[in-house]
């Protein structure tokens, strides 16, 4: 249950920040590294933020902390959460707790000082494993070779571990999604079909913010798959089943070398509808920026299909920016090289002339300011964007002179 971690894991997340904090809350109590961090350092992935649970309560830790002059805020105080910063980095320290009641979608915690207690009410096995400050693994239930073989299994009963937090349904594919080897094991993917019926009760946005998790993953698309198969779906994004989509994007997204992008992802999966895109944004409670990617994912990808003019693609970029005309790029999936040359090669122009500079025309303030500037636009992007000032300011005076 326990053994030493080696030297170079041990380096990974007892780093200097993490053995000051463990250091300081020695005093009356211990703290170890949990969750995500040991849990990749196992598996040869990058670490990403580093957490804490401790046997202290929150309040001690903060007080603790004030007298060894590390800054904290108290960022869940109510669950037991305070953020330690340390070189501008935030390390979240927890108290250990156990459940008192559940209701699928919140908790009633109470701290406690057994560890074992902490780590039944995590959700995998292979999120439950800790790492005390002499750099010494407990792993409570054999959470080290499930993360190992890639096998996502919840701690206890399945059925009742995602009756206490719905949620758990879609962590599963999430870590699915990034762990996932072999097989998902039975009875935990038979238990995520079952409740899915559940997930209408969650928040839009824990339910959003889970899904672009997953979504991000290198390879979403087995997990995908099963959370379409499995009817799951049919709960939260009965429209995101496109998955013969979402494998062409993966491709092209390989072969150019892209990041991944959630929204993109989603969009694969989505119908090419603005408005079953902005429906499906709306009930996630996106942003307005994540919701117009979605809108103008599912209309720009199409327009690009074919052997679109450079000049075409250029007023794209002037109207939708550089980042989504890729992102249609490749959704589009054809010419994507040619598209990518077009977009780098091209830096969105300012548009030269200013209201002012049609007052000075003599045309006095009003309406007709707006009306003649975006006459001259429309024209100047015509021109491919290519007239100058001076050609800008002539054409307003000749379609004063001559309305089209
Ligand atoms: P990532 O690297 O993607 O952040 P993570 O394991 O840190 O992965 P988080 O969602 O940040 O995942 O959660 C941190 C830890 O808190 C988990 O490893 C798990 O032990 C516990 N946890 C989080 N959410 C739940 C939940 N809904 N039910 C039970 N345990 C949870
Ligand atoms: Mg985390």
């Amino acid at each position: 249950m326990t053994q030493p971690l080696d030297k170079e894991q041990r380096a990974q997340i007892l780093t200097p920040a993490v053995q000051r904090l463990q250091t300081s809350l020695r005093e009356g109590g211990e703290a170890r590294v949990v969750g995500g961090a040991v849990r990749d350092v196992l598996v040869g992935r990058k670490v990403g933020d580093i957490d804490l649970a401790t046997t202290l309560p929150p309040n001690r830790v903060m007080e603790i902390l004030a007298k060894a002059s590390i800054k904290t805020a108290p960022t869940g105080l109510a669950h037991g959460t305070i953020t330690a910063i340390i070189d501008h980095v935030g390390y979240e320290i927890t108290t250990l707790r156990r459940d008192i009641e559940t209701d699928g979608r919140h908790a009633q915690v109470a701290f406690t000082d057994d560890w074992r207690e902490d780590a039944a009410r995590r959700d995998f096995t292979m999120n439950a494993l800790y790492v005390d400050a002499e750099g010494l693994l407990y792993d409570y239930y054999n959470g080290e070779e499930d993360a190992k073989a890639g096998r996502v299994r919840f701690i206890g009963d399945a059925r009742a571990r995602i009756r206490e937090d719905v949620l758990r349904i879609l962590r599963f594919f999430r870590f699915t999604a990034f762990f996932g080897k072999e097989e998902p094991d039975a009875d935990s993917l038979s238990a995520c079909c079952e409740l899915a019926p559940l997930i209408p009760h969650l928040s839009a946005e824990r339910i959003a913010h889970e899904v672009a998790k997953l979504l991000t993953a290198e390879n979403p698309l087995p997990a995908w798959r099963l959370i379409v198969e499995g009817g799951i779906t049919q709960h939260c994004l009965p429209e995101a089943t496109d998955l013969a989509h979402l494998q062409t994007l993966l491709e092209t997204e390989k072969r150019h070398n892209t990041p991944p992008s959630a929204w993109v992802r989603l969009g694969a999966l989505l119908p090419p509808d603005e408005a079953i895109a902005a429906s499906v944004a709306a009930r996630l409670k996106l942003s307005k920026r994540d919701t117009e990617t979605l809108r103008v994912l599912a209309v720009l990808p199409s327009l690009l299909r074919g052997n679109i003019a450079p000049a075409t693609l250029r007023n794209m970029i002037y109207d939708y920016g550089t980042e989504l005309c890729c992102a249609a790029a490749l959704l589009n999936g054809e010419n994507v090289t040619e598209a990518f040359a077009t977009i780098d090669a091209w830096e969105n122009p300012v548009f030269p002339i200013k209201g002012e500079d049609i007052v000075k025309q003599g045309i006095p303030a009003g309406p007709r300011i707006g009306e003649s500037l975006r006459a001259v636009e429309t024209w100047w992007r015509e021109t491919d964007f290519r007239a100058d000032r001076a050609a800008c300011l002539a054409q307003a005076q000749k379609l004063r002179a001559s309305p089209p």
